[in-house]
């Protein structure tokens, strides 16, 4: 399954179908933060599994590293992080530095270890179970929406293409219509049409 999903997911934002506010708003926070050199501002997506959090996570990486060598990490289902973690990512977030308790006891101290700037991508499908400190250092939180037939048949249309199955649009449609809005329901759907 993983590996299927791998050969077809969209590589560029040209490839990436439907999602327009969101392709919108990242395509302003890109050109804003590469004419000033500055990374991208750390980004929350959210919404239900399957509409492309992750696809959306590997193109920006791409997109922003055509021109400056930037570091993105992305943690998917973000709102599972233990306290202690989430306790390391606020200093790594905010100042980009790792604070890091070295020794025990009474020799503990606490080591500032300076990162390389680089923007974090996190991935939920519960916004709603994030504790409100770690939502709140993210300068770009943005909700991904069930596509509409019409885009989830472009998707059908265009994964039929990379399978190098002949498909009508009629055809496509007729998927589409029954993928539940999820790119990811579509193509499982489209595999065993093919099938
Ligand atoms: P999530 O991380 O939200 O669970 P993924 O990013 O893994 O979802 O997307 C699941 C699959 O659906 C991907 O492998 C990709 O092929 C396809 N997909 C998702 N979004 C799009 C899109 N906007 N255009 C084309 N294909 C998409």
């Amino acid at each position: 399954q993983e590996q299927q999903e791998e050969g077809i997911r969209p590589h560029r934002f040209a490839d990436y179908i439907g999602q327009k506010d969101l392709k919108d708003v990242l395509e302003i926070a890109i050109k804003a933060a590469q004419s000033r050199s500055e990374v991208l501002d750390h980004l929350l997506l959210y919404g239900p599994p399957g509409l492309g959090k992750t696809t959306m996570a590997m193109i920006l990486a791409s997109e922003m590293g055509v021109n400056y060598k930037i570091t993105s990490l992305f943690i998917d289902e973000i709102h599972r992080l233990s306290r202690m973690t989430e306790e390391i990512l606020y200093p790594a977030m905010e100042d980009y530095r790792l604070d890091i308790t070295v020794g025990k006891g009474s020799s503990a101290r606490i080591r500032s270890i300076p990162l390389s700037k680089f923007t974090l991508v996190g991935a939920t499908t519960r916004v709603g179970a994030l504790t409100s400190p770690l939502r709140d250092r993210f300068g770009l939180v943005q909700k991904l929406r069930f596509y509409e037939v019409e885009e989830m048949t472009q998707i059908i249309q265009r994964t039929a293409q990379l399978l190098q199955t002949p498909m009508t649009i009629d055809g496509a449609t007729e998927i589409a219509r029954r993928s539940r809005g999820t790119p990811r329901i579509g193509n499982r759907l489209l595999r065993r049409v093919r099938d």
